[in-house]
């Protein structure tokens, strides 16, 4: 039996690091992976590249076969005659899979020798479509008091014209005989294995058309634009999420559509603010209105309302309007508005105004204990 060398079958050079051949065996394995590889032989080029890597991933198995070459692991055989018994029997198993592949294959795939094939099933199972996340951008405004949406998406939806199986004229593969998977005898290293792969001709279903759908090409899928209405509930704020049951993705062999998420980015305002519920006004006052005390107009969502600004406010007071914040999304309860006063000292002023001022400055303005407090250090 003619062995490849392993940095061979890999496609590295003999100082690979060990970057260079994980590296090289993740496109090897994506390539011939058997649940996704349609070339034949690709079981057998997986099993050789698994086993490749085995050896020359682990640091000590890989300073022996560079010594010794094949014959470092061919056990009690005798080749070589260097006395490494103790390698007939290690298996693959210690490979981690799972990290070489991030997952790809939906994670936790078997490794290990002559395990693999069970899971060449996938391909008929049923599978809910793949859930998609939608960031939808709202006016202030928008999310205080919930909206329509015309959202317009780009969907894999089940073909109409084979209705989702992908061909007409459905019969049993002649290759599986029906069960999806094929069933090969595999020479290796260790003796023969039985492996299982998914069947090559009707991808796993067990079925075959008389006549593959044009429209879908067989996959049972068609991409499609569409325009979907939502309705956006009052009180959404950004980073919230509203899931749309059942209106993503189109299923794979019959399973579920997937859902949409629309993840809600809620754009500022030019004067109100949102805490929570709450919305914050930044409100500017006359120097007069907060000495004498006024009623003044104040924007809201709700429209404009009076509001009483008591004698004597400063800067920094905060009033409250019960009831004129945002409805809580759930529960549907209002939050208030608080009203920050900012008291405005005049910087241009008409000379009847500077006149009115001097005279104010000649009374005693000053006279409060603010000022006596400092007046001890004077
Ligand atoms: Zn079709
Ligand atoms: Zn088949």
């Amino acid at each position: 039996m003619n062995k490849r060398d392993y940095y061979e079958v890999l496609g590295v050079s003999k100082d690979a690091s060990e970057a260079e051949i994980k590296s090289a065996f993740r496109k090897l394995a994506k390539k011939y992976h058997p649940d996704v590889s349609k070339e034949l032989d690709a079981a057998e080029k997986f099993k050789e590249a698994q086993e490749a890597y085995a050896v020359l991933s682990d640091a000590s198995k890989r300073k022996q076969y560079d010594q010794f070459g094949h014959a470092a692991f061919s056990g009690g055989a005798g080749a070589g005659g260097a006395g490494y018994g103790g390698f007939s029997g290690f298996d693959f198993g210690d490979i981690n899979l799972d990290d070489i592949f991030d997952g790809m294959f939906g994670g936790g795939f078997s490794s290990g020798f002559g395990s693999f094939g069970g899971r060449s099933s996938r391909s008929n199972r049923r599978q809910k479509g793949p859930d998609r996340v939608i960031q939808i951008d709202l006016d202030f405004e928008e999310a205080a008091f919930g909206c329509k949406k015309t959202i317009n998406l780009t969907l894999n939806e089940k073909c109409e014209d084979c209705d989702g199986e992908g061909g007409h004229g459905s019969k049993t593969c002649d290759k599986c005989h029906g069960s999806g998977t094929v069933t090969a005898q595999q020479q290796t290293l260790f003796g023969a294995f039985m492996t299982k792969t998914t069947c090559d001709k009707c991808g796993g279903r067990g079925t075959v058309f008389d006549d593959t759908c044009k429209t879908c090409r067989g996959t049972g899928r068609v991409k499609k634009n569409k325009d979907i209405e939502v309705t956006i509930p009052a009180g959404v704020d950004t980073g919230n999420q509203l899931r749309i049951s059942g209106k993503g993705e189109a299923g794979v062999n019959g399973g579920p559509n997937g859902d949409i998420y629309l993840e809600f980015y809620v754009r500022k305002h030019p004067i109100f603010e949102r805490d929570d519920n709450d919305i914050y006004l930044d409100m500017p006052v006359t120097i007069t209105d907060a000495v004498l005390g006024a009623k003044i107009d104040v924007p809201t969502l709700y429209g404009t309302v009076k509001v009483n600004i008591p004698a004597g406010s400063e800067s920094n007071d905060k009033l409250r309007i019960k009831g004129k914040g945002i409805s809580d999304v759930n529960s549907g309860r209002k939050g208030d508005m608080f009203i920050i006063l900012n008291v405005i000292t005049p910087k241009k002023l008409s000379r009847d105004q500077k006149k009115l001022f001097e005279s104010l400055a000649k009374t005693k303005l000053g006279d409060s204990k603010e000022f006596d407090r400092i007046k001890k250090y004077l």
